[in-house]
């Protein structure tokens, strides 16, 4: 069944949080920006897939349209596992990582999709025999600064149901005033997004050991610094997540058999779609080790993360970013149940599709 279209769909959407205006990348989101990849076989068959968004589009949608696509139009894709190979080796030398390998991510979620749909299955019952029908999420603020607004949000997400919360805040008073608001029974992890030095984050951890982290995330700048993190890992008995910046199944692999890492997050999106995800899962698993995905997206890498997550037990639960969009592209699946955990959509595919109105409504 042979590629007849392939669609980068930007989506623009205002959103609402518990802070003021933030955002990463030395940038304020006034808006939250995802990058929609809709993919037609000869057959009329459409999947959804999502590539790398935020600050990234642009450079995503050049990486799709000008390297990924036009080698990816006319492909069969009956075989997803060696289509997927067969580019990956072929573009191996402009990208290993990055837009490219955004791109490739985005196609590869698409093709998981019409692979469901085609066999009148979930993706999860692709990748699993029985793959849960929920699993946990924790609620991913962004950075809110102030520790009364920390206190307030927290507050709200306990009462929403969430049973673990993770901060993006840089201080040790912003992480005490969210232990203080949630108490000792709500799980909590912090990520710093890279903000230390090695010698720095070992200070810092040594402060943050009263606040019981669940895990505290990529603590060292840059994030290849192995040496540093393995330092301050043995300094510090501080459990430590990475991932989001790991390019693909093959850097996560040498780490899996060191005790450096604790949970292991592997960004759908960035580090080559369901394809390259689950090879990371199955080697985890072989190692006994945890994974935590990288997931602030409210699109197809979102549907994507919960079908792996309903797949492979080694994965805890489901980040789900803390803010709340104007409308969401899924309705109501995907949302947060008063108990803390995601349905996951078993219908055929990812599940559900894009509503086209919201589309239509936000389309950049
Ligand atoms: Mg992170």
């Amino acid at each position: 069944m042979k590629i007849t279209a392939i669609e980068t769909i930007q989506v623009s959407i205002p959103y609402q949080h518990d802070g003021p205006l933030t955002g990463f990348g030395g940038t304020v989101w006034s808006k939250l920006s995802y990058l929609l990849i809709r993919v037609e076989t000869e057959d009329g068959l459409v999947g959804w897939g999502e590539t790398f968004g935020y600050n990234a589009i642009a450079a995503s949608i050049a990486a799709m349209e000008t390297v990924v696509k036009p080698l990816a139009l006319g492909k069969d894709t009956t075989d997803l596992a060696t289509l997927m190979a067969g580019l990956k080796k072929s573009l191996h030398l402009f990208g290993r990582s990055g837009p490219v390998q955004y791109a490739l991510s985005g196609l590869d979620i698409a093709l998981w999709d019409l692979a469901g749909k085609r066999a009148g299955k979930p993706v999860a019952g692709l990748l699993a025999q029985e793959p849960r029908s929920t699993v946990p999420a924790y609620k991913s603020f962004m950075r809110l600064q102030q520790p009364d607004i920390v206190s307030r949000a927290c507050e709200r997400a306990v009462r929403q149901g969430y049973q673990s919360i993770k901060l993006h805040e840089i201080t040790v008073e912003a992480v005490a005033a969210a232990r203080k608001a949630i108490g000792d029974t709500i799980g909590l992890t912090l990520d710093v997004n890279c903000e230390w030095s090695a010698d720095e984050a070992i200070r810092m951890a040594n402060q943050l050991l009263p606040y019981k982290l669940k895990w505290l995330e990529e603590p060292v700048w840059p994030p290849e610094d192995m040496t540093g993190l393995a330092r301050l890992r043995k300094t510090v008995d501080i459990p430590l997540a990475l991932g989001e910046n790991l390019a693909n199944a093959w850097s996560f692999f040498p780490l899996l058999d060191e005790g450096v890492v604790d949970y292991f997050q592997p960004s759908v999106t960035k580090m080559g779609g369901i394809s390259e995800f689950s090879l990371v899962a199955q080697a985890a698993a072989r190692h006994e080790r945890k994974l935590a995905p990288h997931s602030p997206y409210f699109g197809p890498g979102l549907l994507a993360t919960l079908h792996l997550a309903a797949a492979f037990p080694n994965i805890g639960g489901i980040e789900i970013f803390g803010v709340d969009l104007e409308s969401p592209l899924f309705g109501s699946v995907g949302t947060v149940g008063s108990d803390g955990s995601i349905a996951i959509p078993l219908g055929p595919g990812l599940g559900c599709d894009p509503d086209p109105e919201v589309i239509e409504r936000y389309r950049v």
